[in-house]
């Protein structure tokens, strides 16, 4: 099969992934092997790709998974040969832990991702368990649904954990695969929403999206933010974000590394009178399934770029410079 493969950590601008023909896996037991159509691409790749966060090695990226089940392992039984399905960040958690059996398979200690520390869907084929496999609702297309499964599942994870309510106001720090969705669940949910990014073609974007004010980074928004979302790599927009928060408002930090440090926060400007500040990790099967079925009630409509998958450092550059509009999609060959 063909995939695209991480060999060693390097800036994407060396093009590190590199293109190899290797045999399709075979499922193990409980397992199902999966022919890919199409898998995201995530800012999170980039993290594995220059080494903010430490993937196996080497290993195929890719956890926005969406393609057909082509085989079964022993005492695999949820789904059958021509299933469509997706495969999220989420590749496994232990089951037995603490945090697992309180519904917080997110912060298991054995907490694996896909496309890091096993391999994902960078590639024709790919494995996952069964369990952590979904099945995709009609209405979207295979490049539509992949976003879905990490922008668009760990936004709605961002959006519960912000604590936004109807009627209020939330502020998105980015706008890029996962805000683009996240605007449409608050809309649907009734709030307003304030966009924030450099990028000119972005912020017409949000407009088209239904957000009622974009503007740049340094811009004062017409009123005060009673949750906020940051989807920056950066560290500056925590102060900034802050210090535009409604008094009990919450700031969520949606990137799993930020590319470097945020700045000393100040006390009164920013903390003061019950603010507060939230990373989000990782997703639970019960993000995945809850944000599909609501992505098919909305319906979100997902604003994907296309690409061949040999494109990937490509396409991994172009999300790195900020120039991907909505989400890119690797399409896999047949
Ligand atoms: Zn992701
Ligand atoms: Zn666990």
């Amino acid at each position: 099969m063909e995939a695209m493969v991480l060999k060693e950590v390097s800036p994407i601008e060396t093009e590190p992934l590199e293109r190899m023909d290797l045999p399709v896996p075979v499922p193990g037991p409980g397992e199902v092997l999966v022919k890919v159509s199409a898998c995201g691409v995530c800012h999170t790749e980039l993290d594995e790709i220059e080494g903010r966060l430490k993937p196996r090695l080497p290993v195929i990226l890719g956890h926005e998974i969406v393609g057909r089940i082509e085989g079964l392992g022993s005492a695999a039984r949820m789904f059958h040969r021509g299933d469509r399905v997706g495969i999220a960040w989420i590749h496994s958690a232990c089951g037995k832990c603490k945090f697992c059996k309180e519904g917080n398979e997110n912060l298991c200690p054995e907490f694996q991702g896909t496309g890091c520390d096993a391999n994902g869907g960078y590639a024709q084929y790919t494995l996952a368990k069964e369990e952590f496999v979904y099945s995709i609702p009609d209405r979207f297309s295979d490049a539509e649904a992949a976003p879905l499964l990490c922008a668009g599942a760990i936004g709605y994870r961002n959006l519960r954990l912000s604590g936004i309510q109807r009627g209020q106001v939330l502020g998105l720090f980015g706008f890029g695969a996962s805000a683009h969705i996240v605007i449409q669940v608050a809309n649907y949910w009734g709030c307003e929403v304030f966009v924030f990014t450099r990028s000119e073609r972005h912020r017409s974007l949000a407009m088209k999206l239904g957000a009622t004010w974009a503007g740049g980074p340094e811009d004062e928004p017409p009123k005060r933010l009673h949750g906020a979302i940051d989807f920056t790599p950066v560290g500056e927009t925590v102060p900034k974000a802050l210090s535009l928060l409604e008094k009990g408002g919450r700031l969520v930090l949606a990137v799993i590394r930020k590319k470097n440090p945020i700045p000393p926060l100040d006390y009164s400007e920013h903390l003061w009178d019950e603010k507060e500040v939230k990373s989000v990790a990782n997703i639970t099967r019960k993000d995945a399934q809850d944000f599909l079925s609501l992505a098919a009630e909305i319906p979100i409509v997902p604003e994907v770029e296309e690409f061949r998958l040999d494109e990937a450092n490509r396409v991994l550059m172009l999300l790195k410079q900020g120039k991907i509009q909505g989400a890119g999609v690797l399409r896999v060959p047949g």
